[in-house]
C-alpha cells in the first residue's frame, strides 16, 4: 500500500512517535511524506520515505494530486484543531487534501486515535480490496 504521512507541527512529534510505535507495519509499505514531516520521521526510525515538499511549498499539493491520481491508499495527517490558520492559502490547500480523500474514497486519519485504528485494519488486510481494486498500481 502507499501511505502519505503529514503533519502540523505542533503534532510532528506525535507523528514521529506513532511511526516509531507501528514502524515494523509502515516498514512493509510505500511511505510518503511532506518534507519536514519525513525527515524527522525518517531520521527518527530510519524508514525509507519519499518526501516531498514542505507543506509551505507545496508538499500537501504532491500528495493531493497522487491522491487524485488514485496512487494513494491511506493519508495520515496529524492536525492541529488549534491551529489558527493565519495563512488562508494553506488551508484551502489543506481542506482540498481532505476532500480528495473523500472524492477517491481514500482512508484518512487526522488525528492519532484514527491513524491507529487505520494501522490495525491495515495490518488485518481490510484494506487489501485496494490492491483488487487496482492491480497493475
Ligand atoms: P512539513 O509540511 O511536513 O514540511 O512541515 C506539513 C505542514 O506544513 O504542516
Amino acid at each position: 500500500m502507499n501511505i502519505a504521512i503529514t503533519a502540523h507541527d505542533s503534532k510532528k512529534e506525535l507523528m514521529v512517535q506513532f511511526c516509531i510505535a507501528y514502524c515494523g507495519i509502515l516498514s512493509r509499505h510505500n511511505l510518503c511524506s511532506t518534507g519536514t514531516t519525513g525527515k524527522l520521521v525518517s531520521e527518527a526510525t530510519g524508514l525509507n520515505i519519499q518526501r516531498f515538499l514542505s507543506g509551505s511549498q507545496g508538499g500537501d499539493q504532491q500528495i493531493a494530486s497522487r491522491i487524485a491520481c488514485n496512487e494513494i491508499d491511506m493519508l495520515l495527517f496529524f492536525r492541529d484543531p488549534h491551529l489558527s490558520n493565519t495563512n488562508e492559502a494553506n488551508e484551502v490547500n489543506e481542506m482540498n487534501l481532505l476532500r480528495l480523500c473523500d472524492v477517491h474514497t481514500i482512508p484518512m486519519a487526522t488525528n492519532i486515535a484514527t491513524g491507529e485504528v487505520l494501522i490495525h485494519g491495515l495490518e488485518r488486510g481490510d484494506l487489501d480490496w485496494r490492491n483488487i481494486a487496482n492491480p497493475h498500481r
